[in-house]
């Protein structure tokens, strides 16, 4: 090949023994984080007390933002936005914003929930988020989330985490039995209102009243005993089931990390680590972690809330300057996955423009579906800048679009923020089997991926 022909680079191909320890470095930490936080609030819980740890204090509207000043906003424990302000006019230089999301697919409990089968205590879901529901069967499911009691009172759920925690269950046909649903196509061998939940399977034998001797009545019992709960407060309840396993290497080489939800944790881990090195203090620096990019960005808690913008405002007037001109020099980083392009699958992406596992950070010039639709289409300016500020500061990236013209599409954050009138475009880490309850990504592609949002925000 030509010196003037691209290629793409395999990070292990050219990784020195420093650069590979770096990279395995930093994915014990990025570990420990997908263990930790499972759901938008537990991450919101781990990335504040970080915060407070690196100095990072809470912000209340209407206070003044100062030079130096390291600030966050706790969006009702389920959305966070990380700011520090930088010595540069916002108004002049903008501000540089990394925005990924914390929420993943997954299965949530109904408003009521439990009911009894055949002596089998369940419950039924609806779950969050695109899912193949056969995937989900069959697998160790834990419950996350939170209740709030009829006292008002916040109760924290999280069980089957812990190696002694019971977990919870799908069920799925044996094989033996399975000819009618094989035949099926796959997605609906297992449909939506089918996804319930395996809650107990003991009667309640003691009990005073003979209608009460039901296993429902049993886990009732057993959920007033441990948490004070009634049936009634589900009615105030998120709870969610994630997948039970934890973070783990795959492979004899242990290049690659599966786990539950790397779609975005994968992505928001190195943006606030980033944000915390302190590499420089002259850009002004948002980090955003949202909710609800899985459901469409929707709602108070994800990123086409007011929020957003009212903090960028607060920003502007404690610089004393206009918002509308802080915006239009303010450069953004839309931090999501890609698919990586998977040998078993080779059918739905396109091999010249698919993103690559252990090649590096994967910029996605465009989303969307079918022409595009749907995508804020990173213009060849802002690409020409991200590619110049990577390639000398030595990151090591590639671009790709998810899977072949009119195949199928996504969407991410990135279109509320150009909305705004803020530069805007996508990068991320490849992912593969995007969305199951364990997926995959490189070591090496999360460590790129890390230094992508330094030399953005430095
Ligand atoms: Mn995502
Ligand atoms: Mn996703």
């Amino acid at each position: 090949m030509s010196e003037l022909a691209y290629k793409r680079t395999n990070v292990y191909e050219i990784a020195d023994e420093k650069l590979m320890k770096e990279i395995f470095d930093y994915a014990e930490g990025y570990k420990t984080f997908l263990d930790e936080g499972k759901t938008e609030r537990e991450v919101c819980n781990y990335v504040v007390a970080a915060a407070e740890a690196k100095g990072y204090k809470p912000f209340t509207f209407g206070t003044k933002l100062n030079v130096g000043d390291k600030v966050y906003y706790n969006n009702r424990g389920k959305n966070i936005y990380l700011i520090r302000i930088g010595k540069k006019d916002v108004a002049k230089h903008g501000i540089r914003i990394l925005a990924s999301h914390i929420d993943s697919p997954r299965i949530d409990l109904k408003q009521v929930p439990l009911y009894e089968a055949e002596g089998i205590a369940m419950a039924k879901t609806h779950y969050y988020g695109g899912i193949r529901k056969y995937q989900w069967a069959t697998i160790p499911l834990a419950l996350h989330g939170a209740v709030i009691l009829k006292n008002g009172e916040k109760l924290e759920v999280k069980i089957g985490e812990d190696d002694n925690d019971p977990v919870f269950y799908i069920s799925d046909l044996l094989p033996h039995l399975a000819a009618k649903q094989n035949a099926k196509p796959l997605g609906e061998a297992i449909e939506g209102e089918g996804l319930n939940i395996w809650f107990g399977n003991i009667p309640y034998t003691t009990a005073e009243n003979e209608k009460d001797k039901t296993v429902k009545e049993n886990v009732l019992k057993i959920l007033n005993e441990k948490y004070g709960m009634e049936e009634a407060d589900f009615l105030s309840a998120e709870l969610s089931l994630v997948p039970a396993f934890k973070a783990k290497d795959i492979g004899f080489d242990r290049a690659l990390i599966g786990a539950y939800g790397h779609d975005d944790r994968v992505c928001s881990y190195p943006a606030y680590t980033a944000l915390f090195d302190e590499i420089s203090e002259e850009n002004t620096v948002m980090v955003v972690l949202a909710d609800k990019e899985e459901i469409g960005s929707e709602g108070v808690s994800g990123m086409q809330c007011a929020i957003f913008n009212d903090l960028l405002n607060e920003i502007a007037a404690s610089a004393g300057v206009s918002a509308a001109a802080m915006r239009a020099n303010s450069l953004c980083l839309s931090a999501d996955v890609n698919a990586g392009f998977d040998p078993n699958f080779p059918e739905v992406l396109e091999k010249q423009n698919a993103t690559y596992i252990s090649h590096g950070a994967g910029v996605t010039k465009f989303t969307g579906a079918r022409g595009k639709s749907g995508s804020s289409d990173a213009d060849a300016e802002y690409m020409g800048f991200i590619r110049k500020l990577f390639d000398e500061n030595g990151v090591i990236w590639q671009t790709g679009e998810l899977g072949k013209v009119d195949v199928g599409g996504g969407g991410t954050v990135a279109k509320y923020i150009a909305n705004m009138n803020i530069s805007t475009v996508d990068i991320g880490v490849a992912v593969i089997s995007m969305h199951a309850p364990y997926e995959v990504v490189s070591k090496a592609d999360v460590y790129e991926t890390y230094l992508a949002f330094r030399a953005f925000i430095k």
